[in-house]
């Protein structure tokens, strides 16, 4: 028996769910990640944080991975395959609706994409609604937490490129990472996907990624304080990437620990 459900057999997973009931789900995405990383960097990351997590907790099992996220607005690039919020939701509320039949009480969902993060809300709405916790851990997010030297700086950036060297590194062309510039639009500076600068203030537009970079990837303003622009992808290195994963990992096998034992105080 392992802990992960696509690896045992049904009598197993009976047994397994028995003493744990947490249900951990990997979400990724399909989509263009500029010149240096393959289209599949988003579900690649999601599945190996899995998997290190799945290896190392006596508290859940591990579901396989969700490959295709909500990335539309990347879709002008060849070999990106994503799908719309409203089907990725449907669909990963019916993966979560079979898994409470089996007796799963807790979901976490280990996030590769940042673009799934309201459909996984809307998922986590609708299991709250029949009083189940459901948690969303943005590996990213919690390693620009972990130490802001990780903080998120754009789509391709340099901690993304340096977690992808550690795990695949064969499928890195370092040697195409760059700065990446995000457009200016007359006197409008493209932010990032959704915003704009003009004259000092942020305006929210409705972009695709091709609006505000040629080559995919890009620089996403204002995510992380204190955050350095000027560092670059070609400076990713598989130490850091290492690093940042073994961070990440053991912050969320703490916090299973804790959210195993998360009850609602009100029940519906
Ligand atoms: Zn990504």
């Amino acid at each position: 028996m392992t802990n992960f459900i696509f690896e045992n057999t049904w009598e197993e997973n009976e047994e397994a769910v028995k003493t744990k009931k947490l249900a951990i789900i990997p979400v990724g995405s399909t989509e263009q990640h500029g010149p240096a990383l393959p289209v599949g960097t988003d579900w690649m990351v999601a599945r190996y944080l899995a998997e290190q997590i799945g290896k190392e907790t006596d508290k859940g099992l591990v579901a396989p991975v969700i490959p295709y996220g909500h990335a539309l607005y990347h879709a002008d690039f060849t070999g990106t395959m994503a799908v719309s919020q409203t089907t990725l939701t449907a669909y990963v509320k019916e993966v979560c609706q079979q898994l409470v039949s089996y007796g799963f009480t807790h979901f976490l969902f280990v996030n590769g994409h940042g673009g799934n993060n309201n459909a996984l809300y809307d998922v986590g709405q609708y299991l709250r609604l029949q009083n189940i916790p459901a948690a969303n851990m943005q590996w990213f997010e919690v390693a620009g937490c972990l130490n802001p030297e990780w903080g998120l700086i754009g789509h391709g950036d340099i901690t993304e490129t340096s977690v992808m060297m550690h795990i695949a590194p064969d499928m890195v062309k370092v040697e195409r990472a760059h700065i990446p510039q995000n457009r200016k639009i007359g006197n409008i500076q493209l932010l990032d996907l959704h915003r704009g600068e003009f004259e000092g203030a942020d305006i929210y537009l409705n972009l695709r990624t091709r609006d505000v970079s040629k080559t995919g990837d890009l620089i996403e303003h204002g995510h992380s304080a204190g955050v350095d622009y000027s560092r670059s992808a070609e400076d990713a290195s598989a130490e850091l990437g290492k690093a940042v994963c073994e961070a990440v990992v053991g912050y969320t096998l703490r916090f299973i620990d804790e959210f195993v034992n998360f009850e609602f105080e009100y029940i519906i």
